[in-house]
């Protein structure tokens, strides 16, 4: 698209963007008494009005049937969770039986890693990026250390060549074709928390496969935010967060994938819960544990409601806008984002930022991430002294990131605006 940097043209765009809308479907955060620029949907997605109503639902059931709930509310908590898999399979590009939605996203990570890191013999080493989200970090390093060995020894942390800000996908095959039968795991994020760099993740499986590694990926950037193809890309296992592009809530159920190859073996050891066993013989309450053959069989405890509540009336939202067409607007209006940051660098602004996500559409979905130079925080200060809500990263990133459901392109217009005069006035 031929884009031009007038604020008429951004009106343009959004009179003539069909989603446009769901813009009235949130509720907006104010700052300085007038609506923000919200741009940190990628760290807590903003509001669905419906999701009050979703809520209080829950709320009066169980105030009116109190346990009997289980079965007689509206949707009876029994089955609660049971909701989700057919909502989440196009977000996930995944079957429903793959999915299961379920506790919090280091939790998940856990319980993947438990049965997806079998360590044995040689076949010992975990590859992952350097500057992964810290609680991955966390993850994994403790998992190595619950099965007695050493992350200095087996944790490979795959680093941006000399110079460049974002990891190469040929020097992440380089990587993992180098260790080897050495590789018990391959586990990255989607789209990396800090640059919004995505990987390409049916290549990563592939290379993984090869050396016969498993892989996953932490979708916590990603889930509602790119398109996935999961089950196609033979993906082993995926873990993401719904409070961030999901707009589900602070806090809100996480969710999982696991391919249908390794959901139906009931044999996958795993840490094992009365919610993840035979619904027949659940309230029989006999003491062997017979594993759902899905996703399922790796569920714990009984469904949280209230926060799953949310997180239901949110997908209902991307349902009705249509997955496709929010990812078409992302591009789009990332894509204008980009060419405004190239006219304000044209312009004289190359001493003060750097954008550090890659700008070709396949690597970046609705993060961009910029590397300030000089002045940086007075920069940031100035962005929410004018009204936008953005995200600082120590020690001088700006993340910010335009949501396709409730972002304008006035909103991307304005805020470059905003930013251009902040660079040009020193602190
Ligand atoms: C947001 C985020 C988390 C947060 O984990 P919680 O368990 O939901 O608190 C973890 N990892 C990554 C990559 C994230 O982006």
């Amino acid at each position: 698209m031929n884009f031009e940097n007038t604020l008429e043209f951004a009106t343009k765009l959004d009179n003539a963007d069909h989603l446009k809308e769901f813009r009235n479907e949130f509720y907006i955060p104010l700052l300085n008494g007038k609506e923000s620029i919200y741009f940190t949907g990628n760290s807590l997605g903003l509001q669905p009005k419906n999701v009050q109503d979703a809520v209080l639902a829950e709320l009066e059931d169980w105030a009116n049937f109190g346990v009997k709930g289980h079965v007689h509310s509206r949707h009876p908590w029994l089955s609660y969770h049971e909701r989700f898999p057919e909502k989440l399979a196009p977000i996930a590009g995944a079957l429903p039986a793959e999915i299961a939605v379920m506790n919090q996203l280091t939790t998940n990570l856990h319980l993947m890693l438990t049965t997806f890191y079998r360590p044995s013999g040689k076949r010992n080493k975990i590859l992952f990026e350097a500057k992964a989200f810290p609680s991955d970090e966390y993850v994994l390093t403790s998992q190595i250390k619950l099965a007695g060995l050493d992350p200095e020894e087996v944790l490979i942390e795959i680093k941006p060549s000399e110079g460049a800000h974002t990891i190469s996908k040929e020097s992440v095959i380089d990587a993992i074709l180098t260790e080897g039968e050495s590789l018990a795991l391959v586990m990255l994020g989607g789209v990396n928390y800090y640059n919004g760099q995505v990987f390409d993740m049916e290549a990563i499986t592939k290379a993984a496969h090869e050396v016969g590694a498993y892989c996953g990926f932490d979708l916590a950037h990603a889930a509602g935010n790119i398109k996935l193809n999961l089950h196609q890309w033979q993906v082993d296992f995926a873990c993401w967060c719904t409070y961030k592009y999901l707009n589900s809530g602070p806090g809100g159920v996480g969710g999982v994938f696991i391919h249908e190859k390794h959901a139906t073996n009931k044999e996958l050891p795993r840490l094992a819960g009365w919610w993840g066993t035979n619904k027949e013989r659940r309230f029989k309450m006999d003491k062997d544990f017979d594993a759902i053959p899905t996703a399922e069989g790796w569920q714990l405890s009984n469904a949280p409601v209230l926060s799953m509540a949310a997180h239901f009336a949110s997908l209902e939202i991307f349902e009705r806008a249509g997955f496709d067409r929010i990812l078409a607007k992302s591009s789009a209006l990332t894509g204008y984002l980009i060419y405004l940051l190239k006219e304000i660098l044209k312009n004289g602004g190359k001493s003060a930022f750097e954008v550090i996500t890659p700008t070709n559409d396949e690597e970046h979905g609705c993060q961009i991430s910029l590397l300030m130079k000089e002045n940086g925080k007075h920069c940031f200060e100035m962005l929410e002294k004018n009204g936008v809500i953005a995200d600082w990263r120590e020690p001088d990133v700006i993340r910010i990131a335009p949501v396709p459901l409730y972002n304008s392109y006035r909103d991307v217009f304005t805020f470059c605006k905003i930013l251009e005069h902040a660079i040009h006035i020193k602190a």
